[in-house]
């Protein structure tokens, strides 16, 4: 593979992989969480093995992949609308094909070709290996599908290429899938049982990273307090497993552990983790190791017992207070961020003053909030009514997004005179005189660029500070560096 430095429309410079030889151009998308933008970096791969090298225009392309988002309908329309966008391409490149991947693809399946007819590939996300057979299928004039969810499959043998990189940081999955069946969420539906990837396939790919110059790397699953692995299979058969292979059992403290050990120059991020399998033992193992961010999102959804129990949530608001004290207490100086939704079915305006208390309690550093949105296929969808107005909804989704603000100002200003470490990812949006960065705690620092240079470690004296972004000047370079 070479690499190739091309700008994006922000102008920030970014690392490609081109495999030499390759004349076909593959135009990559992706939408929702970071599990979907790792999953087009093993798309890529594969399709590298096949040809394809990426790249950043559309009206060039050859094959155009949309990985798309199901958690809310609002996420759906958005890839509505950009399959409208590839019709017009299509007009001027008549050649170029359009496939659709991940959870949308997953939850209609074949009735995506039916309903939208610039769509020539419909591709679930346990079937990206079936890539190439799938596209031979559409050279031949036809249309193709393959929505199978797996069993075992976890890509670990497959070589991520980078997309939109800054050469810094980059996501590693460790696990697919989730068990947890919360009655709102498609994923359970759209990614399948839970499954986790072989240690070893992990190290190697970190080891690939940290040989490449990279810094920083977050372990990604859609629940990675529930990484197990034991030989292979699903996290639901462990039980079934012989003692030997529950006795050499990797969890994710001793997964986490093994990273920090083995690569204790690199930063490591983890996302994302669920407050009903997050055990103490882990959060032992971030206060341990100086390279593991000090940064924990926690989503919890709702502050009402009541509607956790409609949510299927198996922990309670008295739980979920226990964990933060615990995370307190062991990690004093550990961010913590949050997902919440306003007005899940039945919600009373007392469950809602649950929540806001809830977020009294904790004063979050971040979150993402969002009004309920009702999803076909899960329990909630077929089983309850909507029936929270919509002007509620928007009135107590409001509210806690104000009430956010009001805690992010509050985390943020804590920092103000204390000096933090800061990894360079880019030049700031606002000045090409400044750099930008997290620290470790993910609060984006922006800082005079001075003469260091994207990927330093640096301390930066803060000086001062929005609800989001901490300002500071660079005092010099950190140990980490
Ligand atoms: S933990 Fe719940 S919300 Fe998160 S992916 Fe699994 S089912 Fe969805």
């Amino acid at each position: 593979m070479e690499k190739i430095i091309e700008e994006n429309k922000q102008g920030e410079s970014l690392v490609l992989e081109h495999k030499t030889g390759n004349t076909k151009k593959l135009f990559i998308e992706s939408y929702g969480c970071a599990m979907n933008f790792s999953d087009s970096e093993v798309v890529a791969s594969i399709l590298s093995e096949n040809g394809f090298n990426t790249t950043q225009i559309l009206e060039e392309a050859d094959l155009v992949l949309v990985n798309t988002c199901s958690i809310r309908d609002k996420a759906e329309q958005t890839i509505r609308k950009r399959l409208e966008k590839y019709n017009a391409v299509k007009r001027i490149n008549p050649k170029m094909k359009v496939g659709v991947l991940g959870c949308m693809a997953e939850r209609l399946k074949s009735q995506f070709l039916e309903e939208e007819k610039i769509v020539d590939l419909v591709v679930g996300p346990d079937a990206y290996k079936d890539l190439p057979n799938l596209l031979a299928e559409v050279e031949s004039g036809n249309d193709a599908i393959n929505v199978i969810l797996s069993k075992d499959e976890t890509y670990g043998d497959i070589s991520p290429v980078r997309l939109n990189s800054n050469g810094i940081t980059a996501l590693v999955s460790i696990t697919r899938g989730c068990d947890n069946m919360c009655t709102f969420c498609v994923v359970p539906f759209t990614r399948g049982r839970e499954r986790s990837r072989e240690p070893q396939s992990i190290m190697t790919e970190i080891t690939n990273l940290w040989n490449q110059g990279y810094k920083e790397i977050t372990l990604l699953g859609q629940n990675v307090d529930s990484y197990l692995w034991y030989g292979g299979g699903l996290k639901k058969d462990f039980e079934k497993a012989s003692d030997m292979q529950k006795a050499t059992a990797v969890n994710f403290d001793t997964l986490l552990e093994m990273v920090a050990t083995t690569f204790p120059k690199m930063r490591v991020r983890f996302s994302t983790s669920n407050p009903q399998d997050m055990h103490e033992s882990v959060l032992h193992v971030i206060a341990k190791y100086p390279n593991i961010c000090k940064h924990i999102h926690l989503p919890v959804q709702s502050g009402s017992d009541r509607i956790l129990k409609e949510m299927n949530r198996l922990h309670t608001r008295a739980e979920y207070f226990d964990l933060i004290t615990k995370i307190r207490t062991i990690i004093p100086e550990c961010s913590i961020s949050q997902d919440m939704i306003a007005g899940f079915p039945t919600e009373t305006e007392q469950d809602h003053q649950d929540t806001l208390s809830l977020m009294e309690f904790v004063k979050y550093n971040f979150g993402y909030m969002y009004s309920y949105s009702e999803r076909p296929g899960t329990l909630a969808g077929r089983k309850m009514e909507d029936d929270v107005p919509e002007e509620t909804k928007a009135r107590r989704l409001q509210e806690i997004v104000d009430l956010q603000q009001k805690h992010s100002w509050f985390r943020s200003e804590e920092f103000i005179g204390k000096t933090v470490e800061v990894l360079i990812e880019k030049t700031s949006k606002k000045s090409a005189a400044q750099f930008s960065g997290r620290n470790s705690q993910s609060i984006t620092v922006v800082f005079p660029r001075e003469n260091y240079k994207i990927g330093d470690f640096v301390n930066v004296k803060i000086n001062t500070c929005t609800s989001g972004t901490l300002i500071g000047e660079v005092v010099g370079y950190s140990e980490m560096n």
